[in-house]
């Protein structure tokens, strides 16, 4: 892979879709922050930005809270993600009404993790929502939202096998969802092979590449270890010796970032969702060197601002 690519920047951002996913502020200086990000990124007219949502629930009024000021501030489509911990039926249904009034249209619905961790043994609430392809029903039974879902390029840690996997996508798809965006994941061969396996599968929906630039090295390593993502040697070597050098270490994931775009974007893929951490630093650089180019009016918070 390299960073050299010959179409030119301003060829690939013409032909690029992107969404940025953010998470709910827990505090003051976090929503500073989170808001800062927004208004950065929102110039480069996602598609949508999501919001992430806590694990048990623990975040539906931040994320509701964030959604209604990204609906009231600005002019971005956002998506909430609603999980089935922890909740019965009712009460996740409760909660999509909420949304549903606040002026969600768009749901990224997940099964979600234990209350007890990402790794230890998922129960369903006994009233509840099993996983994601029930929810994904439940929703569409209660309303026409648009409902994106997870997918994993090197399979779920729950899924034996990669036919099982695939067979959950195609339930959520069956019941509804019209978008995958995948895992976190640093070898493009693995996010290859695993849409040709979702295509002979008969499963049609844009399969998006979830990019994480990688901000820590060493907390990125325990993380992707529990979700199942690998780290790629040449990661690794990438990222050595730079654990005390933030400022290397972004210059070198604003590299690394680009450079997997760049690849995918030679294999065909044209959208992208960000995890942005809510720093908008890197997405933005990276989304520069695709040849994306900030422009005013949709999306912009200064803009409203000013009208
Ligand atoms: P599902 O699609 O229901 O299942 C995932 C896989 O696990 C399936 O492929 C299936 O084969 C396997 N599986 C499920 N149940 C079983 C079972 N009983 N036995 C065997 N295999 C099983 N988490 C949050 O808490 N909040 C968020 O906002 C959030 N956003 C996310 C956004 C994206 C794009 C992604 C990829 C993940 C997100 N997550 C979030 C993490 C997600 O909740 C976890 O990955 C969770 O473990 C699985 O949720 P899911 O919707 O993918 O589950």
């Amino acid at each position: 892979m390299s960073v050299f690519r010959r179409s030119s920047p301003a060829a690939l951002g013409n032909a690029l879709n992107v969404s940025f996913e953010f998470f709910p502020p827990r505090s003051g200086d976090m929503e500073s922050q989170l808001w800062e990000s927004v208004m950065r990124l929102a110039p480069f007219n996602p598609d949508f930005v999501s919001v992430t949502y806590g694990a048990g629930g623990t975040t539906r009024k931040p994320t509701l809270a964030t959604i209604e000021r990204i609906l009231g501030e600005t002019k971005l489509a956002p998506a909430a993600h609603l999980t089935c911990v922890n909740a019965s039926r009712d009460t996740v249904d409760a909660v999509a009404r909420e949304f549903w009034a606040a002026g969600v249209r768009h749901f990224v619905a997940l099964r979600g993790d234990s209350p007890d961790g990402i790794g230890s043994s998922y129960r369903p609430h006994p009233d509840g929502y099993a996983n994601a392809a029930e929810l994904v029903a439940g929703l569409k039974a209660f309303a026409d939202f648009e409902v994106t879902v997870s997918a994993y390029p090197e399979k779920h840690p729950d899924s034996p096998d990669f036919m099982t996997d695939i067979d959950m996508l195609k339930r959520k798809v069956d019941n509804g969802a019209t978008r995958a965006i995948t895992q976190f994941f640093f070898d493009n061969d693995s996010y290859e092979r695993y849409v040709e396996r979702v295509r002979r599968a008969g499963i049609y929906i844009p399969i998006v590449p979830g990019i994480l630039p990688v901000h820590n090295f060493a907390q990125l390593t325990k993380f992707a270890g529990l979700c199942g993502a690998s780290i790629p040697d040449w990661l690794a070597t990438r990222f050595e010796g730079l654990d005390k050098d933030p400022q290397t270490r972004s210059l070198v994931a604003a590299a690394v970032a680009a450079d997997q775009v760049m690849d995918l974007v030679d294999r065909g893929v044209q959208d992208f969702h960000f995890y942005t951490m809510n720093r908008a630093q890197l997405v933005y650089a990276i989304c520069h060197l695709l040849g994306l180019r900030a422009t005013k009016g949709a999306g912009n918070l200064s803009s409203i601002a000013a009208a």
